[in-house]
Order: structure tokens, then C-alpha cells, then sequence
């Protein structure tokens, strides 16, 4: 199974080189919008790990565990996010200066990050159902990513801080929801660390190697 496990630490690599440079930027620029991207990504290397570590460890993940970390993370996830929001509301009525540049760049890096994790993702994704939930994710997180450069462009463009916490704020109303979702159990997310749970009974085609 080295064939999953080299590309998957390959995307929890650049998913990591992305989201943090995202954050640390987005304090420097004053980019909530860039700030709420990195909480997103980092909430896509949490389930990247789980990932990873289905295929590494010899057992796999038990179910319970996968269960049990993924409330505990959207917990958490959804918190920062409620912090966030709160942080943004606040930005719209008190605007604060907004280094655009920055989250348009951050953001085309992320967006790149994405797709180099879609293509990561893309072949492994053929054989097996949970890489291949990860990678239909990816490739809508492509999109996500540019929400930062549209926040950007339009503080540079019309000179108007607010579109930041603005973009900022209907990223994160679409997060916390889709993190419910999948809590409550009718997303997909929920779906994906379930497979991530059974990726090792249905992983592989019988024409496929053994070797790995
Ligand atoms: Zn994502």
C-alpha cells in the first residue's frame, strides 16, 4: 500500500506548507478572509492525517476513534470559527486597514496547494473510495481558496476594507454549516472519515499489485 501512503503524506505536506504561511499572513495583513481559509485547510489536514494513518498503521483506525477525534476537532473547528464571525461583525462596523496583496497572493498559493493535492490524490483516488472522497473535496477547496484573492481584489479595486470581513464572514457561515452537517450526520464529511474507518477492506482492484 506504499502507492497510498507516499502520495497522502505528499498532500498532508502541502496542505501543512500552505495553511500555516495562511495564518501567520493573514495576522500580518489583517485578512480575516485569509485567516478563515487557513482554519479550513487546517480542518482538511486533520482529515488528511486520519487518512494517512489508516494506510500506516497496521490495523487501520478503529471507527470509534475516527468518530470520537472528528466530533472533537468540529467542536473545536466550530468555536474558532464562531470567534471569527464574532471578529468579523466587529471588523464590518469598526473597518480596519487591509494589506490586499497579501490575501490575493496567499490565497492563488493556496488555491495552487489544492489543485497539487488534487493531482496528489487524483490516481490513488482510482482504487480506493475514501481517497477519492478526499479528492472530489479538493477539488471544490480549489475554489474556496480563491474566496481570499476576490476579498483582496475588491479591498484593492474599490478601496473598501469591509469586503474583507465580509468575505471572510460568508466563508465562515458556509464552514460552521457544512461542519454540522457532517456532526449531525448528513454531509459527506461525515461520510469521508467513515471510509477513512473501512479504507482497508475495499481498498484495492484484485488486478492491482499485491506488492505494495
Ligand atoms: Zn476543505
Amino acid at each position: 500500500m506504499a502507492h497510498y501512503r507516499k502520495p497522502l503524506a505528499a498532500a498532508v505536506a502541502l496542505n501543512t506548507a500552505i495553511f500555516v504561511p495562511e495564518a501567520i499572513a493573514g495576522f500580518e495583513a489583517g485578512s480575516l478572509s485569509l485567516i478563515m481559509d487557513s482554519v479550513h485547510n487546517f480542518s482538511d489536514e486533520l482529515a488528511l492525517v486520519f487518512l494517512y494513518l489508516a494506510f500506516v498503521l497496521p490495523q487501520g483506525l478503529s471507527r470509534n476513534l475516527v468518530r470520537s477525534a472528528n466530533l472533537f476537532s468540529s467542536v473545536g473547528l466550530i468555536a474558532v470559527s464562531g470567534l471569527l464571525i464574532w471578529q468579523a461583525v466587529d471588523r464590518l462596523l469598526h473597518p480596519a486597514p487591509v494589506l490586499g496583496l497579501v490575501p490575493i497572493v496567499m490565497g492563488l498559493a493556496a488555491a495552487g496547494a489544492n489543485w497539487g493535492i488534487v493531482c496528489l490524490l487524483r490516481r490513488p483516488g482510482r482504487d480506493n473510495a475514501a481517497i477519492r472522497l478526499a479528492y472530489l473535496h479538493n477539488v471544490g477547496d480549489i475554489f474556496v481558496s480563491l474566496a481570499p484573492v476576490v476579498a483582496g481584489l475588491l479591498v484593492t479595486v474599490m478601496g473598501r476594507y469591509y469586503f474583507d470581513p465580509l468575505v471572510a464572514l460568508l466563508v465562515a457561515f458556509w464552514f460552521v454549516v457544512s461542519t454540522l452537517r457532517a456532526v449531525i450526520g448528513a454531509g459527506e464529511e461525515l461520510i469521508w472519515p467513515e471510509k477513512i474507518a473501512c479504507g482497508h477492506s475495499h481498498e484495492e482492484r484484485p488486478a492491482t499489485s499485491s506488492a505494495g
